[in-house]
């Protein structure tokens, strides 16, 4: 989408400290991180929000490819032991600001038992 911010990075036309990528998916440093491990996984294609995903065959590709920067980014970021948290935000309710479905990868830091 062409006023889409996340296209615009996953495009190269915004500057981004990317971190990971494959075929699906970048990974790219948050510009406001809330923990010393703030990453955010952004699928190449824009889909508004996990609600545009309906789960069929056609999600197949980029959910394995999500699943598969979890794991790398955890690895590289050296919060594969430690833990980390997986955060989508969907809509005004859900705290979503950027209209292209994102995963927030936090760690670095205990995040507590609390969810909000
Ligand atoms: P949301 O609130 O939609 O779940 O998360 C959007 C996230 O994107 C926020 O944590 C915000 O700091 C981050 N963000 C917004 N604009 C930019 C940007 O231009 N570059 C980067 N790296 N992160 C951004
Ligand atoms: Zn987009």
């Amino acid at each position: 989408m062409s006023d889409c911010i996340f296209c615009k990075i996953v495009a190269g036309e915004i500057p981004a400290e990317r971190v990971y990528e494959n075929d699906q998916v970048v990974a790219i440093r948050d510009i406001a991180p809330v923990a010393p491990v703030h990453v955010l996984i952004l699928p190449k294609a824009h889909y508004p929000n996990i609600l545009a995903l309906d789960g069929g065959e056609g999600d197949a590709a980029l959910l394995a490819g999500v699943q598969r920067a979890v794991r790398e980014v955890a690895r590289k970021e050296g919060v594969e032991t430690s833990g980390f948290r997986l955060i989508i935000n969907c809509g005004e309710d859900g705290g979503q600001t950027v209209p292209h479905l994102h995963y927030h990868l936090l760690g670095g830091r205990t995040l507590g038992a609390r969810l909000v």
